[in-house]
């Protein structure tokens, strides 16, 4: 009887322990999965996954989606097109589009 508590704690610890390691690889498993998924979808488009052309346009990099059109501004972007001549954003939607008006 004496001796069945200290190995039992024994092995509440190796169980602990094994928790542990599982918990550790599966934080890591999780970390290397999110960064092989954000780098698959690096340049995609959020729509629709295209491969998105990155366009310049008055200094600003413009990331356009070629299938659904879209397009993505980075950080600070839009407010740059405040302080871009209102003809030249009129001019760069319209070869952006394709429209004619
Ligand atoms: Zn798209």
């Amino acid at each position: 009887m004496s001796e069945s508590k200290p190995s039992r704690n024994e092995d509440e610890y190796f169980v602990k322990q094994d928790a542990e390691l599982i918990k550790e690889q599966r934080t890591r498993l999780d970390a290397e999965r999110g960064r092989a998924e954000r780098r698959s979808h690096y340049m995609k488009c959020p729509k629709c996954g295209a491969d998105l052309v990155e366009t310049e346009f008055h200094h600003m990099k413009i990331d356009k989606c070629p299938e659904c059109h879209g397009l993505w501004l980075d950080k600070g972007e839009l407010e740059m097109l405040e302080h871009v001549d209102q003809s030249a954003i009129r001019g760069f939607v319209r070869s952006m589009f394709g429209l004619k008006f």
